[in-house]
């Protein structure tokens, strides 16, 4: 018996992101799918919007809103 195996998910070397979600969107000026960076652009009142910038040039790949968990106001249907 062999009983030589890592134990389990211990240190994991992931670096440290702030939410990363969208982790490669197509960068139109690097013509490929690049790493992208989410940052905060501006707060609506249905969420935060968020831009994807390409992480090697700056680009804006794509954008997003998050809608806002704890809403503070009623969707009327
Ligand atoms: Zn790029």
């Amino acid at each position: 018996m062999q009983g030589r195996r890592p134990p389990g998910p211990g240190g994991r070397p992931q670096a440290q992101f702030d939410q990363l979600e969208a982790s490669e969107l197509y960068c139109p000026k690097c013509q490929r799918a690049m790493p992208v960076r989410k940052r905060l652009l501006l707060v609506l009142p249905e969420g935060e919007k968020y831009l994807y910038h390409c992480a090697r040039c700056g680009t804006v790949c794509g954008d997003k809103i998050d809608k806002a968990p704890t809403s503070s106001f009623r969707v009327i249907v």
